[in-house]
């Protein structure tokens, strides 16, 4: 199938072109017409497949008639995080180059004079995180009684975070009459039970997750004892031609040692993790896209949604727990039919897991030789040593070891949230969340919060292009 078999206006089918992207992807070819014909859609999608241009296009078509009246948006979309708003904000003006419409992006840590003289003007499309959006609600700032289309993105996600009973309050200020679509990387029963609540006579699509990595990836593990892995991830890193990288840990405590250990040896780094305040994850994030940074040390949770382009390397400085993440993670390098490389580190005691993956991929992962194994055998014993010696990881009476780089984490501690093991929600209302927040509304701690705690990060990962990865045949429609 092609685009232009999918009902879309010629206006958004040549800045579709202008992308370079050739064919839909499955979520939107199953999508795309529906939303045309204005039916309430239930679409079962991670990020990665292509989903934010299954309903942006169509809904550049949609507004291209009528005008936005002062205040009163004619659709929105409801996105968990900044990051995740901020993407479909640039879709909007990457696919409506040649439509004019108007944008807002209400999220935490923007001017509130900005946003609101961007809506005192009239705005087609609002994309907004649910927090911020109320906050400009019960300012009297924004009326959302106009808004005919509205799209809830990453609901299952949105629940983790513990925003729907906000998303339930918002959508109780819209006009019953309007289109709902709505997205979740998972269907379980709970999900099913708000979209109901939310979607009239929907039509369900859905594309199965990825099993399959890209053909373009060259994937290897290299076999390290625990103390080798920084070792061996240098040894890595100097001897690969790393345009920019995502290093992947587990843990949140070992984002911050690795990225100690990366800075102190001159490795251009920086890091994402949830203990992090959003303008400094927001710019961290702008200086690795823009290459500024080189290396991107983050837990699965952290990078989830995060689409940067032409990513040389990925290394999994721990094979993942969970082996869907062993996908995500890869997919976000040899993206595009790029060539790309992903490397993982792998100790005895991970082997279970890498079994869970290989099993996943549905075939071995090489081990690769690397040059220089007895000298990283002898750093790793250093480690281990001094590790022993300073009792790394105990609570008390903790030394710091040569590896160690404290002036790399110094700031990062200070930056963490008076909310620390809910942080994600108080996140999106920015680093001065807590003046911004109403105060009948009580921060609630989400379900998950598996990338503040010192447990192994779970989680779907997600941002894989799946489209490269899975024939179209594999995909499953309801
Ligand atoms: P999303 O699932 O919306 O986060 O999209 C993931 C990535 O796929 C983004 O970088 C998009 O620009 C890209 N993409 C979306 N649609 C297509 C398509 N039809 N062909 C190729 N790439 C696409």
């Amino acid at each position: 199938m092609k685009f232009a078999d999918l009902g879309l206006s010629p206006e958004v089918l040549k800045a579709v072109e202008e992308t370079g992207y050739e064919t839909p992807t499955p979520i939107q070819e199953k999508a795309i017409p529906y939303v045309l014909m204005g039916r309430d859609v239930l679409g079962t999608a991670q990020t990665g497949t292509g989903k934010t241009a299954s309903f942006t296009l169509p809904m550049i078509d949609i507004l291209a008639s009528g005008q936005a009246k002062a205040r009163m948006p004619r659709s929105l979309i409801l996105e968990p995080t900044r990051e995740l708003a901020a993407q479909v904000a640039d879709n909007f003006e990457i696919y409506g180059k040649y439509s004019k419409l108007s944008m807002a992006l209400l999220i935490g840590g923007m001017s509130f004079s900005d946003q609101d003289s961007k809506l005192d003007k009239g705005v087609d499309v609002l994309i907004a995180t649910p927090g911020r959006l109320l906050d400009h609600v019960e300012r009297g700032k924004v009326l959302l009684n106009g808004v005919k289309t509205l799209v809830i993105d990453e609901a299952d996600r949105m629940m983790d975070m513990g925003f729907i009973p906000d998303v339930e309050r918002i959508v109780s200020l819209l006009p019953p009459l309007r289109q709902t679509l709505f997205f979740s990387a998972t269907m379980s029963k709970e999900m099913r039970k708000l979209a109901d609540k939310f979607l009239l006579n929907p039509k369900e699509v859905a594309v199965s997750p990825p099993t399959s990595t890209a053909a373009t990836v060259t994937q290897g593990l290299i076999m390290v004892q625990k103390a080798e892995k920084r070792p061996a991830l240098r040894k890595l890193l100097e001897k690969e031609e790393v345009r920019t990288a995502f290093i992947f840990c587990n843990r949140k405590k070992d984002v911050d040692i690795l990225l100690g250990s990366l800075v102190k040896h001159g490795f251009n780094a920086g890091a994402l993790h949830g203990d992090m305040s959003q303008s400094h994850r927001m710019e961290t994030l702008d200086k690795f896209k823009s290459g500024e940074i080189k290396l991107l040390v983050c837990s699965d949770v952290a990078a989830r949604g995060i689409d940067v382009s032409s990513v040389s390397h990925v290394f999994n400085f721990d094979v993942p727990t969970h082996a869907e993440d062993y996908i995500h993670r890869i997919g976000r390098t040899g993206r595009a039919g790029q060539e790309g490389h992903a490397y993982t580190l792998v100790t005895k005691s991970e082997t279970k897991y890498l079994d869970g993956v290989q099993k996943l991929v549905g075939r071995e992962i090489p081990v690769l030789p690397l040059d220089g194994m007895d000298e990283i055998a002898e750093e790793g014993a250093a480690i281990a040593e001094r590790e022993k010696g300073s009792g790394r990881g105990a609570k008390k009476g903790r030394r710091r070891t040569n590896d160690d780089a404290p002036s790399a984490r110094s700031p990062r501690k200070s930056a963490s949230r008076d909310e620390p093991k809910s942080s994600e929600k108080s996140e999106e209302r920015g680093s001065s969340a807590q003046d911004e927040k109403p105060k009948d509304r009580k921060p609630r701690r989400p379900r998950q919060a598996n990338d503040d705690q010192d447990t192994p990060v779970v989680g779907l990962g997600d941002n894989v292009p799946a489209f490269f990865k899975i024939p179209l045949g594999k995909t499953a429609q309801k």
